[in-house]
């Protein structure tokens, strides 16, 4: 596909990263390999825009992947962070900011009793399975296909279509014993769950799930899907483990647990939690938490884990998200989904939104999307086509049609307006696409 415009300075960064960087980038979906082009290397953000190094402002309806809920370089944030880095970077012992951050997750997040601070959502989801493996004394995991929980060793293992199949890794490098005690079902299939249950009795230490999936594009879980892995997990001894990296403390005050209700064993958080530094969690029970070192028996540790300047930013975002901020998240998020769905229905483009709270993205199909194998029958190549077209345009959409779309207080009327002018040509291009 040719592009009809350039970023020769983002090219010319990208040359160099790609020499002492494999692939040039730190994060493989930042490479626009889904896309194509040249990745945009971001020199700064304000509110909802973002800049690149050829000087191009684009609205961000990427939001570093979700942290960035109250937009780019909010004020409060910056003032916190900049007070907490005068008073020094790291300790290497405990502080109040850790306590404080604590606190506050647990105060809006009820099944959250007790909370282990870590430096990156991998690390959460890591340790969640750890603690719920030692807790149980049982080896296996069962997971669903198309849900991401970081790059866990026993989690990169996707495939395996069908009922209970023993997963195969996703990616050389993992073991097949590292990933051979990991189960793949197939999401929003409860009577798969049932199934591997009766195959593996009494050997399943816990299902981990994304509360609502947004990293095979948003899909969310049907009615009593997740309520159905709580009560099976309870009846069969095995941990419920609700992964609210991307959700948590961004589809309400309280996550997906705000929206469902149902109250998981554990839980693992990150991403808005740390205001757009590296810290992530893991919570839940008491008395599962308390299996955990220095209090209990399951190793877990990290030097930077309850970073000051991590949790003062994490802390000072939390603290301005109230119920005023989700609701205006919200609106925007259904006034972008109106507008889209308009401009895609206008060009007699098939597409479906799909969304879970004000997280979003945009199927190129009329058929409904439950699992990973329906996400991925959609066309993508139009998407392809409507990302670039957006990009051109001063709009910067995620560079995968497998990813949410986020929108931050900071989107304003002036930004919607500058994506609402976009779209026309953006879906015009979606429906001349071809694959
Ligand atoms: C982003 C994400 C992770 C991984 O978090 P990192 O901080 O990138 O390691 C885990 N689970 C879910 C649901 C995520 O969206």
């Amino acid at each position: 596909m040719a592009y009809s415009y350039e970023a020769p300075v983002s090219q010319s960064l990208f040359d160099r990263a790609s020499v002492v960087t494999p692939g040039g980038v730190n994060s493989p979906v930042r490479a626009f390999n889904a896309v194509g082009g040249t990745p945009r290397f971001m020199v700064s953000g304000t509110g909802p825009y973002l800049t690149d190094a050829d000087g191009r402002e684009y609205v961000d309806l990427v939001c570093s992947w979700g942290p960035m809920i109250l937009g780019h370089a909010h004020p409060e944030v910056i003032g916190a962070v900049q007070a907490a880095v005068g008073r020094g970077t790291s300790f290497g012992t405990p502080g109040e900011g850790e306590v404080a951050l604590a606190e506050e997750m647990v105060a809006r997040v009820e099944p959250v009793e007790q909370v282990r601070l870590v430096s990156s959502g991998t690390e959460a989801t890591m340790s969640a399975i750890r603690l719920a493996r030692g807790f149980t004394g049982r080896a296996k995991v069962v997971k669903f296909a198309g849900c991401y929980h970081g790059h866990v060793d026993a989690l990169l293992a996707a495939a395996g279509s069908g009922v209970a199949t023993f997963a195969l890794p996703d990616t050389p490098g993992v073991t097949g014993a590292q990933a051979g005690d990991t189960l793949v079902l197939p999401y929003n299939d409860l009577e798969a769950v049932r199934a591997a249950f009766a195959a593996h009795p009494g050997e399943i230490a816990c299902v981990i799930t994304e509360a609502a999936a947004g990293n095979m594009g948003v899909v969310r879980p049907v009615d009593g899907f997740n309520a159905g892995l709580k009560e099976l997990c309870a009846a069969e001894g095995a941990l419920y483990i609700s992964d609210e990296v991307m959700t948590g403390f961004r589809t309400s005050k309280a996550g997906w647990y705000g929206v469902d209700g149902v109250r998981p064993d554990l839980m693992t958080f990150g991403k808005v939690m740390g205001g757009g530094f590296p810290a992530a969690a893991f919570g839940g029970r008491a008395d599962v938490m308390a299996y955990l070192a220095p209090a209990g028996p399951v190793y877990q540790a990290g030097t930077l884990s309850g970073n000051p300047i991590a949790t003062a930013a994490g802390l000072a975002q939390l603290r301005l998200l109230d119920d005023a901020a989700y609701a205006k998240v919200d609106a925007v998020s259904a006034e972008l989904q109106g507008l889209v769905s308009g401009a895609l229905s206008k060009e007699g483009v098939a597409h479906h939104v799909s969304t879970a709270s004000n997280m979003f993205s945009v199927f190129f199909t009329d058929e409904p999307v439950r699992n990973y194998a329906d996400a991925k029958k959609q066309e993508a190549f139009r998407y392809t086509a409507f990302f670039h077209s957006m990009l051109s345009q001063g709009v910067y959409l995620p560079p995968s049609a497998f990813e949410s779309w986020f929108v931050s207080t900071a989107h304003d009327s002036r930004a919607v307006e500058r994506i609402a002018d976009a779209l026309p040509a953006a879906a015009r291009a979606a429906s001349e696409a071809t694959a």
